[in-house]
């Protein structure tokens, strides 16, 4: 849809063809029916392709200036919460409404119900095919196919191997901003528990990343902002077959040292009681029976009993939890997809250099940002460049 205006506002005579029975489905569903459309720390260390300097060349061609300007110039009022950009009333379908009257205003033809399933290059002209008989001929075509994460909105991945059948690579793909699974039976018992925490990905032994957020906990496994984060990292491992953990440290604020010796002090001073009595108001309170059961605690054990190495175990759990993860989520949750079409075969006019006319953009590349409206600016800025390009040429 913004490669489409982008192209219309240059002049071209520009048609969408649109499987769904409606344009822009994922939008609604975006930023949990909010729609958080851009940051404003916009950099290329917030995306990740197997090519960044094709990533950080494109965030300079059109930025995230002009991705506000483009929105204030439609219309849409903004609001920024810490960062984080939203429509103003914080509503995703403003975004996709707004989008759909530029295309009308821009006159945009849109033909929805048409799945494309394969396009040709004949005498000049790209001949994009639809699943029934019917083809439509246009001069260039812009490819943005979405991935195939969410496929009931649409994207379901054809647009993968309609880019394959054209002689394009693609790097694997794998669900990214998902949720992580872990392999301990325990995580029905402390499933809907949030937490602030530290979170180390571990892979074959080794930090791979870190990040501090909102934990949530699931009855498959671990979820959240930080999980998302790295997520797409352990998808990849979890391909190459390595060992993929997470260590949680559920008290962040405090060391080790610090928090044992609260502990002892708060030992020292509290009378008889049970062991849940005393560990109370430490954490989430499911977290820590869970982790007194870890560490061998049973609930009604009276404090005079416990020995020191059960406290300094239920102690280092609450520092380090280590979760031995899976698997992923599925495509049909993930957020987006990471990997998709090689973009060293890819011009900075996001033109296939296999194909001229031929044009890419969105998360069909291979191109996929952290958590925070990095995905939508990868598609603001890809579509801009794509539809400006495709009607200069
Ligand atoms: C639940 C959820 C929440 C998200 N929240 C955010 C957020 O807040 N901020 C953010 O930055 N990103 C977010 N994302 C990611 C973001 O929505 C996507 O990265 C972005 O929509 C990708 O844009 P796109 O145009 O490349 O693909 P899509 O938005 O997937 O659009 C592709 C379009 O192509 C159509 N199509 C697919 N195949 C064919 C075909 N063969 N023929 C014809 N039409 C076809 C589809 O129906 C679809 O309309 C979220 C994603 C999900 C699933």
């Amino acid at each position: 849809m913004f490669a489409a205006i982008q192209a219309a506002k240059e002049g071209a005579d520009v048609t969408i063809l649109e499987s769904g029975e409606r344009l822009g489905k994922k939008i609604l569903s975006t930023g949990n029916g909010k729609c958080n459309l851009t940051n404003l720390f916009m950099d290329e260390s917030c995306y990740y392709s197997e090519n960044k300097p094709f990533v950080a060349d494109a965030l300079k061609r059109f930025t995230l200036e002009d991705t506000l300007q483009a929105f204030r110039s439609f219309g849409l009022m903004l609001r920024d919460r810490n960062g984080y950009v939203y429509p103003l009333c914080e509503q995703a379908t403003v975004v996709s409404d707004i989008l759909r009257l530029m295309l009308k205003e821009y006159g945009v033809k849109v033909i929805t119900g048409f799945k494309a399933s394969g396009v040709e290059k004949k005498g000049g002209l790209f001949r994009v095919n639809g699943e029934g008989k019917q083809s439509f001929s246009f001069e260039r075509v812009i490819l943005c196919t979405g991935g195939r994460a969410v496929p009931k909105t649409g994207s379901d991945g054809s647009g993968y191997t309609i880019a394959k059948s054209l002689g394009h690579g693609l790097v694997p793909v794998v669900p990214a901003l998902a949720l992580l699974i872990c392999g301990e039976a325990y995580f029905k018992g402390v499933s809907g528990v949030r937490t602030y925490a530290k979170l180390d990905l571990i892979i074959d032994g080794k930090q791979a990343s870190t990040e501090i957020g909102e934990l949530q906990l699931t009855d498959s496994g671990i979820s959240g902002i930080p999980v998302f984060q790295f997520s797409r990292i352990a998808a990849y491992a979890l391909r190459g077959r390595q060992e993929v953990k997470v260590r949680i440290d559920a008290m962040p604020d405090i060391s080790a040292d610090e928090l044992y010796e609260l502990v002892r002090v708060h030992r020292l001073l509290t009378g008889s009681c049970t062991a849940e009595e005393f560990f109370t108001g430490m954490l989430n309170k499911k977290l820590m029976l869970l982790f007194m059961k870890l560490a061998d605690v049973k609930p009604s054990q009276e404090l005079s009993e416990l020995k020191e190495h059960q406290i300094l175990r239920v102690c280092a759990l609450c520092k380090c939890w280590e979760v031995t993860i899976t698997g992923t989520n599925s495509f049909d949750a993930a957020q987006v997809c990471a990997g998709g079409v090689d973009t060293t075969m890819v011009s900075e006019n996001m033109e296939s250099k296999l194909l001229p006319g031929l044009y890419f953009a969105g998360e069909l590349l291979d191109v996929d940002g952290k958590c925070g409206g990095y995905n939508l600016q990868w598609a603001w800025t890809s579509g801009a460049i794509a539809g400006r390009s495709a009607a200069r040429r």
